[in-house]
């Protein structure tokens, strides 16, 4: 009998334990399907192009143990149950997703599967708690990150990370899986051209070679990133906040497409000095809190959390919204950032609260447009992440920072970019002649803002 690991989110042979059960039950095929879910969002260029190139190491990976990953496309209930069918599957294990559309689409699924006596098993690993399980003394979900994050360091904490299975194996080589051998999806060109059909990496202009330069995506460079954590935490509390040091994990990539999962950034921060591992920890909370209320707001990406602003008075202005995404505002610190999204797929976190506040307050450009486009551009776009932070600058989220706080992108700079390394790397004609003017004054803008917030305020 075989068993089928349905990759998803969880790229990676340690610490998973939808492998583990599947490896555990019979030989291994695994499955990534190119999903087509209603409300579900397709998926934006840049993950495109990260998810090509983990897939492509992952098969590399579980070739060594003759295991396959078939590729399929479509409605995953239909290509499941099909795959389930033809390899005569007796166990399919996966790791859950918590967005409301994947949520119903693998109920559904499971209880498919079950119907046809197959041990369908969905298994945690994504977070370090389940969103249902974190819930206030009135037993509601949180809305407030101090609280959240006090739970949770009350709970159970998680169990320590799992090796990869002692046993792996393939099945037969001439077992048949998505009409060909298991053989054919072992050979490396063979899989090459069947992921290259899906047509995830650029093919007219190849923007991505700042991606290259930058990223190792796949488990391996995963784990060199987490093997690096003791250093970064060794200054991680004075240099997280500066985009003009290498201060941070650079971890959030990985954590988005499970190559290393939370508990084993977790595990690892604790080989740190404990001031610096704290902070880090808290950070991989706020990733659990933006899953948190996705899990209880499943339109976290399209409809304001706080009702109000649905009356806001946004602007409409293309041509501004493109000089934000082509970093040519004029004003550096957000052209800086700007760019350097461009160019390698992230962009460091405090200049993503300054590039969206300056969209959202002094060009008073709706949040939905700056999130559309992180959504596209980022590396580490998540459907959680994304919209909560978007929603937390903007002021229209449920989280204490009010809409009133207006980032002042020269103050930013001269606080975290003090001698300028960051915006004369990204943006050379600062300063000179050649500068760009601003788009719009930044005392009035923000002046504008304010006025139109006390229009919905009450
Ligand atoms: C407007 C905006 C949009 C964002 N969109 C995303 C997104 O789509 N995906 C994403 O992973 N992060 C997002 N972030 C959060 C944050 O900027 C990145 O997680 C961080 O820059 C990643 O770098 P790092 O891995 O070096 O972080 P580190 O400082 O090393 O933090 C460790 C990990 O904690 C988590 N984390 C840290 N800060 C946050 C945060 N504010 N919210 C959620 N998780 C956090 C990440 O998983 C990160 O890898 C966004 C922030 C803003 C202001």
């Amino acid at each position: 009998m075989t068993s089928i690991w349905w990759v998803r989110d969880d790229l990676r042979l340690h610490d998973n334990a939808a492998l583990a059960h599947a490896a555990q039950a019979g030989p291994v095929i695994a499955v990534h399907i190119d999903e087509r879910v209603e409300g579900a969002r397709p998926l934006g260029g840049a993950s495109r192009w990260w998810l090509h190139h983990s897939l492509t190491a992952l098969a590399a990976d579980l070739r060594e143990h003759g295991i396959p990953v078939v590729l399929a496309s479509g409605d995953p209930h239909e290509q499941l149950l099909r795959i389930a069918q033809e390899t005569g599957a007796d166990t399919v294990a996966w790791q859950r997703r918590y967005h409301l559309p994947f949520r119903e689409a693998d109920a559904r699924i499971k209880a498919d599967l079950h119907d046809r006596g197959v041990d369908a098993r969905s298994v945690p690993g994504f977070l370090l708690h389940e969103p249902w399980t974190v819930r206030t003394g009135a037993d509601q979900p949180y809305k407030v990150y101090s609280p959240f994050a006090r739970a949770c360091a009350d709970a159970p904490p998680p169990q320590s990370p799992q090796d990869v299975p002692d046993r792996l194996d393939g099945p037969a080589p001439t077992t048949r899986v998505a009409g060909h051998e298991v053989r054919t999806w072992l050979r490396d060109g063979d899989f090459a051209e069947r992921l290259d059909a899906r047509g995830w990496l650029p093919t007219h202009l190849d923007w991505a070679g700042g991606l290259r330069a930058m990223w190792t995506p796949g488990e391996a460079g995963a784990r060199a990133r987490l093997d690096d954590l003791a250093d970064v935490l060794a200054t991680y509390d004075e240099d997280r906040d500066r985009p003009d040091r290498d201060g941070t994990s650079r971890l959030s990539p990985h954590l988005r497409f499970g190559e290393v999962s939370p508990r084993e950034a977790r595990h690892a921060s604790r080989r740190s000095r404990a001031g610096s591992a704290e902070t880090f920890r808290a950070e991989l909370l706020w990733r659990e809190f933006a899953w948190h209320r996705l899990f209880h707001l499943p339109d976290l990406a399209t409809a304001n959390v706080r009702a109000q602003f649905d009356g806001f008075d946004w602007r409409e202005d293309a041509e501004e919204l493109r000089a934000w995404q082509r970093g040519r505002t004029g004003i550096d610190l957000v052209d800086a950032g700007m760019r350097e999204l461009w160019e390698t797929g992230t962009m460091h976190n405090r200049v993503r609260m300054v590039v969206a506040s300056f969209l959202t307050k002094n060009l008073r450009l709706h949040w939905r447009r700056g999130e559309e486009w992180f959504w596209d551009t980022l590396v580490d776009a998540d459907e959680a992440s994304n919209p909560f932070n978007w929603q937390w600058v903007a002021g229209t989220g449920d989280d204490a920072a009010p809409y009133f706080r207006v980032f002042n992108p020269e103050r930013q700079q001269e606080r975290f970019d003090p001698h300028g390394a960051y915006v004369r790397r990204w943006v050379p004609e600062a300063g000179t002649d050649d500068a760009l003017a601003p788009i719009v004054d930044l005392k009035a803008s923000r002046q504008e803002a304010l006025d139109a917030y006390s229009a919905v305020k009450g």
